[in-house]
């Protein structure tokens, strides 16, 4: 059965058939895939979606596939934790974790996004999947394509950290280290994409890639009880997770699994690679390109493809976007780990850490119900908090030894 009807231009309106291309010929627009909504509404329900098994392929009328699933079977429907511990600390009604900490196989949102895109990779005849990252695309790519039996090319810049490089590595794609910035391999990539007929996820099938960020959006509603929550925060690097988990509620209504959205969409970076939050502070649509420097590397996008549209969303639901500094998604980090027994990458610690600064300038109401979006485990990103975490005890074998420590733990709780 198939629901997408074709590609569409989001600037020109555009038509294009299913194919994996993802600019328009006529004004370089993004590629969009458009469905099919009232035969949608026909064969999806809340029952019909209930009675699958709990994998992001439950909504797979609303992704960009023809057939059945083929990769990522047992992605998505990650946990959704009512976070009380964390909404005690910060006088908060109601909060709750989307957790992608622990999402399967490789603990980041990706997962989602590139079980789509290989999917989508199959039907399309590839035998070939690459892609451009600095970490949990690389991972994500790295072993999905192992499991659906795909040739793997995995570009990273030479200098990316050795955990990093050991999480792809050893699924053995070809991984391939570019002498150069992220920029540099990406730029490597679309020429690389343009000569071979691999399918790159996130360059010659992003426009179906990207919709398996969707299923965030959908899993928040169904696991709030077929409720859509007062506030998401949600991490922005392109902005295109953003822009779809807002498409995701608009889709749920327009096929009637909800009646309405009264969600506002809050944006979280990055200050030293804040393009998207500046434009909207400066309230302009203008995105200005930085060079970025922040510890959440995963957030480092200085030219935000998606930046535009982000921005878009963010003040079509009447929320807003504001950034934090390197300090402050540390301490968040640690905050999160301690309440609510999550740890999180630097990009959650950026979630947090603008969800804080956002209820301090009174744009999220304390009365509201509010889910985070965490999206990637802190395994990942582990040395950021080399010298910032608590003390340990050293002690020697003996019971004397322990003692001591003890006292010095109890004179520290007495503090
Ligand atoms: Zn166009």
């Amino acid at each position: 059965m198939k629901y997408v009807k074709g590609l569409k231009c989001r600037e020109c309106g555009r038509e294009y058939p299913v194919e994996p291309i993802y600019v328009c010929e006529f004004c370089f627009g993004p590629l969009e895939a458009v469905y099919d909504y009232p035969k949608i509404k026909r064969a999806l329900s809340r029952k019909v979606i209930e009675k699958r098994p709990k994998t992001l392929w439950r909504y797979k009328e609303l992704l960009p596939i023809d057939g059945e699933p083929q990769a990522g079977l047992n992605s998505g429907f990650t946990p959704l934790v009512k976070a009380e511990n964390l909404a005690k600390f910060l006088g908060v009604k109601e909060l709750y974790i989307k957790d992608d900490t622990v999402a399967h196989p490789t603990l980041s949102f990706k997962d989602r996004v590139v079980a789509v895109a290989l999917t989508k990779a199959k039907e399309f005849g590839f035998d070939t999947v690459a892609c451009a990252s600095t970490g949990n695309l690389a991972h994500a790519v790295s072993a999905h394509g192992a499991k659906s039996g795909f040739h793997r090319f995995i570009f990273i810049p030479a200098t990316l950290e050795q955990s990093k490089i050991l999480a792809s590595i050893v699924y053995e794609p070809n991984l391939v280290a570019v002498d150069g910035n992220y920029d540099d391999v990406n730029r490597l990539c679309s020429e690389i994409a343009n000569k071979y007929r691999w399918a790159f996820v996130n360059i010659n099938i992003r426009p179906f890639y990207a919709e398996g960020s969707k299923t965030i959006g959908f899993e928040i509603v169904e696991q709030l009880g077929w409720d859509t929550p007062d506030s998401i925060v949600v991490p922005c690097a392109s902005g295109s997770l953003l822009t779809k988990v807002w498409k995701a509620l608009k889709e749920f209504k327009e096929i009637g699994i909800i009646k309405d959205v009264d969600t506002k969409i809050y944006g979280a970076q990055a200050t030293g690679c804040s393009p998207i939050s500046t434009a909207f502070k400066q309230g302009t649509d203008v995105i200005r390109p930085v060079k970025p420097n922040t510890v959440a590397k995963s957030l480092a996008i200085g030219n935000p493809a998606d930046g535009y549209y982000a921005l878009q969303a963010v003040r079509e639901s009447g929320g807003a976007m504001e950034d934090v500094s390197d300090d402050e998604i540390i301490e968040a980090i640690k905050i999160l780990s301690r309440t609510e027994g999550i740890f999180a990458e630097t990009a959650g610690g950026v979630t947090l850490a603008t969800y804080i600064k956002l209820l301090k300038e009174g744009k999220i109401d304390k009365k509201d119900c509010t889910v985070l979006c965490i999206t990637g485990n802190g395994l990942k990103t582990a040395e950021v908090l080399n010298g910032k975490t608590a003390e340990v005890y050293q002690i020697k074998p003996n019971l004397a030894s322990f003692e001591e420590a003890l006292k010095r733990i109890k004179q520290k709780e007495e503090k």
